[in-house]
C-alpha cells in the first residue's frame, strides 16, 4: 500500500465533510469528531516460558447518547490508538444507521494473535477485562469480537467480568460461544448481512444476481460469509477471494475459472484466517498475489479485510465491469477512492450500514441474554434481515432525497439520529 492511512484522519475527514452539508452547530461537531473517553493500560502476562511480558491494550468509547457504547476488540500487531479511535467512531454511526440503542466503542491489544498459546491468549483476554472491568457492562459498554478475537475469547472475558462483579452477567459481552451465551446466527451474521444489503442495492440497480460475479477480498469472518451468501443466498459466482497466509506474511487470491467453491475453502482454512496453500492448489485453485482480486472482471467487489485497501493505487487496477462496491470491512475504502467511484458511477454500500449486520446480532444477543430466553436461527437471520432491509432503505431514500453519495447519506441517517439523541438527553445544553 503505496498511501500512509491514518484511520482517524479519514474518519474525522468524512464526518467534517457531511456535518458542513448538514450545517451542524460546530460546536455540535466537535463534540462528535472526537471520542467521549478514551483508555489505555497495560497488561502483565506470565508467558509459558516464564517470562512476564507486557501488552498494550485500549478501550475507545466514543458516544454512548443512543445506548451502551458497543463495538469489538482486536488483537493485531498494527493496532493503535488512531485505529480504535476511528473504529469506535464507527461503530456509533454503525449503531445509529441500523437503529438498535446502542453506541460506538472499540477496543484492542497490539498482539499477533498467532504468536500466542491458548493458556496465553486466555490471560491476556482475563487481563484487558481486569483492566477495564469497572468501565464495561451491559449498561455501560458492551465488547465482542473483531479482527484476531474469537467467541472462545469472548466466553473468557465474560467469565472474568462475572467473577470479578459476583455473578453471571452473560450481556457484558457479545459474540460469546454457543452454549455459553452466545446467539444461534453470529457466527453468519456480518457475512448475512453484507449480503442481505447487496441484494437490496441489486434491485434499486436492476441487476440481476444470478449472473453476477463478486469479487472478495479477505477470508475471516466476515468474507467467509458474505462469499457462502452471494452463492446459496444470492445464486452468484465468486470469482475470488485474496487472503492473508500468516506464516507467509503476505497475501494471496484464490480463484478458479467456475468461481470458488466458498465452503470448501471454509474447510481448509485455519482459525487465523490462513486457507492451506498446498489443499487449495490440489483442488485446481489458482494462486496469485494478494492485490489480483481488484483487477478480477466482477460486478461486485467485497474488501472484506482490513481498512485503506481500497485507494488511490488500487483503484487503478479496478475492472471497468465493477457497478456495485459492498464494504464488508470496516474503512475499507480511502477518500480518493470516494472520488473514484463517484466519477465512475459506481454504487457504494458504504461500511457502517454494510457490515453492521454484526452488531445488530451482537444486540439481538445481549436481548436474549437479559431475557435468557433464546431464538432459533430462523427467527435471528430474520429479524436481521428485517433490519439491514430498513437500514439500507433509510439511507438510499435519503441519497435519493438529497441528491448525495450513499456513504453521506448514511452519515446523515446516522448523525441525526445522534444528535437527536443528545438534544433529548440535554447534553446539547448542559453536557453530558
Ligand atoms: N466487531 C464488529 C463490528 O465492527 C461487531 C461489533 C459488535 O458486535 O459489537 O461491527
Amino acid at each position: 500500500m503505496a498511501e500512509q492511512i491514518n484511520p482517524f484522519e479519514m474518519a474525522q475527514k468524512q464526518f467534517d465533510a457531511v456535518a458542513k452539508q448538514l450545517k451542524l452547530d460546530p460546536g455540535v461537531a466537535e463534540v462528535l469528531r472526537w471520542p467521549m473517553r478514551e483508555y489505555a493500560f497495560r497488561i502483565p502476562v506470565r508467558m509459558d516460558d516464564g517470562s512476564l511480558k507486557v501488552f498494550q491494550g485500549f478501550r475507545v468509547q466514543h458516544n454512548d447518547a443512543r445506548g451502551p457504547n458497543k463495538g469489538g476488540i482486536r488483537f493485531a500487531s498494527d493496532e493503535t490508538l488512531d485505529t480504535v479511535r476511528a473504529l469506535a467512531t464507527w461503530m456509533t454511526w454503525k449503531c445509529a444507521v441500523a437503529d438498535i440503542p446502542l453506541g460506538g466503542g472499540k477496543g484492542g491489544i497490539i498482539v499477533d494473535p498467532s504468536t500466542l498459546s491458548t493458556r496465553e491468549k486466555e490471560e491476556l483476554c482475563r487481563g484487558w477485562v481486569r483492566a477495564m472491568w469497572r468501565n464495561i457492562g451491559p449498561r455501560n459498554d458492551v465488547p465482542a469480537p473483531d479482527v484476531g478475537t474469537t467467541p472462545q475469547m469472548m466466553g473468557w472475558m465474560m467469565d472474568e467480568y462475572s467473577r470479578l462483579v459476583g455473578q453471571y452477567t452473560p450481556g457484558v459481552v457479545t459474540g460469546k460461544p454457543l452454549g455459553g451465551g452466545g446467539s444461534l446466527g453470529r457466527t453468519e451474521a456480518t457475512g448475512y448481512g453484507v449480503i442481505y444489503t447487496v441484494r437490496e442495492a441489486m434491485k434499486h440497480l436492476k441487476m440481476d444476481s444470478k449472473k453476477s460475479v463478486a469479487a472478495i477480498q479477505g477470508f475471516g469472518n466476515v468474507a467467509q460469509y458474505a462469499a457462502i451468501g452471494f452463492v446459496e443466498i444470492l445464486g452468484g459466482k465468486v470469482a475470488c477471494v485474496s487472503c492473508y497466509d500468516r506464516h507467509e506474511k503476505k497475501a494471496f487470491t484464490y480463484s478458479r475459472k467456475d468461481g470458488i467453491d466458498p465452503r470448501f475453502l471454509l474447510s481448509i482454512v485455519d482459525e487465523y484466517g490462513t486457507i492451506d496453500k498446498k489443499k487449495a492448489q490440489d483442488a485446481g485453485y489458482i494462486i496469485e498475489d494478494g492485490d489480483a482480486w481488484i483487477t478480477k472482471e466482477a460486478d461486485v467487489l467485497i474488501p472484506a479485510a482490513k481498512e485503506g485497501t481500497v485507494n488511490a493505487d488500487t483503484t487503478k487496477k479496478m475492472s471497468s465491469r465493477v457497478k456495485l462496491v459492498a464494504e464488508g470491512a470496516n474503512g475499507p475504502s480511502t477518500p480518493e477512492a470516494d472520488e473514484f467511484f463517484k466519477k465512475n458511477n459506481i454504487f457504494v454500500i458504504p461500511d457502517f450500514l454494510c457490515n453492521a449486520g454484526g452488531v445488530t446480532t451482537s444486540y439481538f444477543e445481549s436481548v436474549q441474554n437479559d431475557m435468557n430466553f433464546y431464538w432459533t436461527k430462523d427467527e435471528v437471520l430474520e429479524k436481521l434481515d428485517t433490519k439491514m432491509t430498513q437500514a439500507f432503505n433509510d439511507v438510499l431514500d435519503m441519497a435519493v432525497k438529497e441528491k448525495v453519495y450513499m456513504r453521506d447519506a448514511a452519515y446523515m441517517v446516522a448523525i441525526s439520529r445522534v444528535v437527536k439523541a443528545m438534544e433529548l438527553r440535554g447534553w446539547l445544553n448542559a453536557g453530558w
